[in-house]
């Protein structure tokens, strides 16, 4: 089987009236079907500009990426977003925003609202379709536009810090419940964010990019026991040891 995303040397500037910004260089980058990682690195250092890269939104200036074995431009397949806000509209339902990928992609199968229903019901939010997004947590509003975008059966899911509005107690139950659903769904997904903890709780891998222009420089396998869940992680005796290896990498760079 193809990996699921591949990004070889690749490299990005952004070119506006009042300059260059040189905001990647030579990245690296292989995700195996299924993998999870994570990415760190200072504000600024080209972490969004990285996923803009593989959502195929910005084309990279060398090098190329490869989305299943493909040209990001060649490839059919699903990339699927989660952001910071969850951009639920208020005025429809919950099942009308889970829903509404689908219906702007003409996807409204019954096979494809029969896999919308079941995810509704298995992540607890069946009871709750007729609700309007002002009625649910803020940890069930995450859990919503999660189910919005696997609605669509992304092959990639690019996260980015999608819990940084959410204060700290609700995002530590929220990134453990969104982190359990993405493996229990077996999905290939990359997190984007600026919290060292969150990164080690959830990623097979962490990246840590230096500061701009953005590259890996360091890639730290993160092994836990199978099956444990990202909460659980952080309460584990390497948690602590991954932590310090991470803040070194980082602080070195600044
Ligand atoms: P991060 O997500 O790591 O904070 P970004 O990928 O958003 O960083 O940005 C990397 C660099 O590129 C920053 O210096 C940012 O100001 C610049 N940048 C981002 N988007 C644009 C754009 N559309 N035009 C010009 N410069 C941009
Ligand atoms: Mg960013």
């Amino acid at each position: 089987m193809n990996d699921a995303l591949q990004l070889k040397n690749v490299s990005y500037s952004y070119h506006t009236k009042f300059g260059e910004t040189y905001a990647l260089y030579d990245i690296n980058l292989t995700l195996p079907q299924g993998s999870f990682i994570s990415v760190v690195g200072p504000s600024g250092c080209g972490k969004s500009t990285l996923l803009s890269l593989i959502a195929g939104t910005i084309k990279p200036e060398s090098g190329s990426v490869l989305i299943g074995g493909k040209p990001a431009s060649e490839s059919d397949s699903q990339i699927g977003y989660m952001l910071q806000h969850d951009h639920l509209f208020e005025w429809r339902s919950v099942y009308g925003n889970v829903i509404l990928g689908l219906e702007i992609r003409k996807k409204k199968t019954s096979d494809n609202l029969h896999h919308v229903n079941a995810l509704l019901d298995q992540y607890g939010l069946g009871d709750f379709k007729g609700s309007k997004p002002s009625e649910l947590s803020g940890g069930m509003r995450q859990r919503a536009a999660l189910i919005r975008t696997l609605a669509l059966e992304p092959d990639i899911l690019l996260l980015d810090e999608p819990f940084s509005a959410l204060d700290y107690q609700t995002r530590l139950t929220v990134s453990d419940d969104i982190g359990t659903i993405i493996r229990q769904e077996r999905k290939t997904a990359i997190l984007v964010t600026h919290d060292l903890s969150e990164a080690i709780s959830m990623g097979d891998t962490v990246y840590v990019l230096s500061k701009r222009p953005g590259h890996i420089k360091a890639s730290i396998p993160i092994e836990f026991a199978d099956n444990i869940t990202p909460m659980e992680r952080r309460s584990a005796p390497e948690f602590k040891d991954y932590f310090n290896t991470l803040w070194r990498e980082l602080n070195e760079n600044a």
